[in-house]
């Protein structure tokens, strides 16, 4: 382990400046209250979990019981294996989805569904852990103002076993925060855990916190659900 992967985290909160359109001072949407619910009653959660052990599946049934009781949710994702903006699952499901950038402010997305005259009640958040700070902000602030529901998917640690950024600042703001069920194993049996990076075959520690595996021009990364033994041991057992 390096000396930096041994630090403990620092603290990542920072002041959301407002966004175009914001009129927090002048009262917001949920002062005027949303379908008679009453304020403040939505929550932020965060589910992390490994790779594979179902969070896309699991957000998009949780898309999916929500709507069946006639809310209404927005589905959002960055960076998601496939081609275009959509929530792809191991296990074959699929669901549209809108692209996070950098420069896309979520609150944004509420605001202009709202305009043209559709309720927002809940957002999906998926692949969360690859957001920037901001939109973790953003999601705080779309809860505790507007009355939106956000439910965050994600990663909470990298390659190297370090919390990414965002999914530091879910542990820190969330009102609840939710390891996934579904477990995924080892190649011993034990539990995974943590999400190791292989290179040419080995478990690699140093390098960009985001490589995305199975793209054509990284086709010799890929990725490996170890536990903590075998993660900080590097061995990727018999088929590895
Ligand atoms: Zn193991």
């Amino acid at each position: 382990m390096t000396d930096d992967a041994a630090a403990a985290p620092t603290c990542l909160a920072r002041p959301l400046p407002p966004g175009p359109g914001d009129d927090r001072a002048g009262g917001c949407a949920a002062a005027r209250g949303v379908d008679g619910r009453p304020l403040h009653a939505a929550t932020l959660r965060f589910f992390w979990g490994p790779m594979d052990c179902g969070k896309s599946t699991m957000a998009l049934q949780m898309n999916y019981n929500h709507a069946r009781q006639g809310r209404r949710g927005l589905v959002t994702t960055r960076i998601d294996r496939s081609l275009g903006p959509q929530v792809t699952t191991r296990i074959g499901l699929a669901h549209s989805a809108i692209e996070v950038t950098d420069d896309l402010d979520l609150r944004d997305l509420v605001r202009d569904a709202t305009a043209e005259g559709v309720r927002v009640d809940y957002l999906i958040c998926d692949e969360a852990s690859f957001y920037n700070l901001d939109h973790v902000e953003q999601m705080a602030e779309l809860v505790d103002h507007y009355d939106v529901d956000v439910y965050a998917f994600g990663l909470a640690t990298d390659f190297r076993s370090c919390l990414f950024p965002a999914a530091q600042r879910l542990f820190e703001l969330a009102d609840e925060v939710a390891r996934i069920q579904v477990e995924v194993l080892c190649w011993c049996g034990r539990e995974g855990l943590l999400n190791a990076r292989v290179v040419d075959g080995r478990v690699v520690r140093e390098g960009e916190q985001v490589v995305i595996g199975d793209t054509m021009d990284t086709a010799d990364v890929r990725y490996q659900v170890l536990c903590r033994r075998h993660y900080r041991s590097g061995d990727l057992g018999p088929r590895g």
